[in-house]
């Protein structure tokens, strides 16, 4: 099967959230834009994926259309279907490896290996497809049907807003939902407004310094965080992490979504720094890196806690994995509401925060070409 295009879609969907309009990275968002890829091959076959993501998307854009798109055109990807066992046999690591190689020199992480990710992805989803399975049921043959879902809010400041917000995601069934504050007080008003049997999360964002840190964690022991997310900046200073771990026994740490790819996750996982690894599928390699991560965590009895804010195939991506990792714990979904989705309602959690994962053939499910015609740029 050879590639013979790979268009890139970004679809831009004006959203609400619980506070007033924010973003990340020094930006305020009025849409959500994710970037989605589509492969077209030779035997008719459409594969998508996703690409991070959100301010880099005209960046990794750039990097698929003008660096990526021209090594991987007319590239034969090797498919054998095995009709009686619903396997295909595939080569998309050994077709990645071909393109990361010659490529690792424009960097190993950045939009470059974003637009790589999305390929990766898209790869997967036509090997799937090509077997007739999902992703998940392609690397095992009993894929756990459901996950459970966090909501994870975008930053609310205030805490009342937060206290707000909080109540209204306990209302729609969630059992665990995560905060990207910064003050202790909005931590505060959170925990009193969910109570002491909803999980809460705590996503910094890289704020302090090692120090700093531990300062800021033993404030936060009150509050029985089941995570404490990238306390650290920088995101490498992997030497505070471990010393804010010995300072500060009880409050659990995550990190990942910043680690660039799965051999960078590898002496992180063996020395254990951290209690919940999150890798980005649409950042750190795709599909064929996050199932080294996760086969690494299995080996070390590590749980994986996905960065997923995504909508598109970036999610359903992460679903898959779900599906056949156990030591996934839950699917982070983005805590905005989308004027409009590209699946129809599915992938999204029910009112117990519990995800049904897509099993159809692929990543599970394909875009609604309505509303890609509607929102696609
Ligand atoms: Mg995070």
């Amino acid at each position: 099967m050879k590639i013979i295009d790979i268009e890139t879609i970004v679809v831009a969907i004006p959203y609400q959230h619980d506070g007033a309009a924010t973003g990340f990275g020094g930006t305020i968002w009025h849409d959500l834009s994710f970037l989605l890829i589509k492969v077209t091959t030779d035997e008719g076959l459409t594969g998508w994926g996703e690409a991070f993501g959100y301010n880099a998307i005209p960046a990794t854009r750039t990097a698929m259309l003008d660096i990526v798109k021209p090594l991987a055109i007319g590239q034969a990807m090797s498919l054998k279907s095995i009709a009686s066992s619903g396997r295909a046999l595939h080569d998309v690591p050994e077709f990645m490896d071909r393109l990361k190689k010659p490529l690792h020199l424009f960097g190993r992480s950045g939009p470059v290996f974003y637009a790589l990710s999305g390929l990766d992805i898209a790869l997967w989803d036509l090997a799937a497809k090509y077997a007739g399975v999902s992703v998940g049921r392609l690397l095992i043959d009993h894929p756990r049907p459901t996950v459970p879902a966090y909501k994870s809010f975008m930053r609310l400041i205030e805490p009342s807003v937060v206290a707000r917000a909080t109540e209204r995601a306990a209302m729609q069934g969630y059992q665990k939902l995560k905060l990207h504050e910064i003050a202790i007080d909005a931590v505060a008003a959170a925990r009193e407004a969910a109570g002491p049997n909803v999980a809460l999360m705590l996503d910094v964002n890289c704020a302090w310094p090692a120090d700093e840190a531990i300062h800021q964690a033993r404030l936060l022991q009150p509050f029985g965080l089941k995570w404490l997310e990238e306390p650290i900046w920088p995101p490498e200073d992997i030497e505070g992490i471990m010393r804010l771990r010995k300072s500060v026994e009880d409050v659990p740490l995550a990190l990942g979504e910043n680690v660039a790819n799965a051999s960078a996750f590898m002496p992180l996982l063996h020395a254990g720094v951290v209690d919940y690894y999150q890798p980005s599928i649409t950042k750190a390699g795709g599909i064929t890196e996050f199932i080294a991560v996760a086969e690494a965590a299995v080996q070390l009895g590590r749980a994986v806690a996905p960065h997923s804010p995504y909508f598109g195939p970036g999610l359903l991506a992460t679903l898959q994995m779900a599906s056949a990792y156990r030591c996934i714990d839950g699917i982070e979904i983005f805590g905005v509401e989308l004027d409009a989705t590209l699946f129809g309602g599915r992938g999204m959690p029910d009112g117990m925060g519990t995800i049904t994962i897509p099993d159809g053939p692929g990543l599970g499910c394909d875009p609604d070409q309505d509303i890609l015609a509607r929102y696609g740029i």
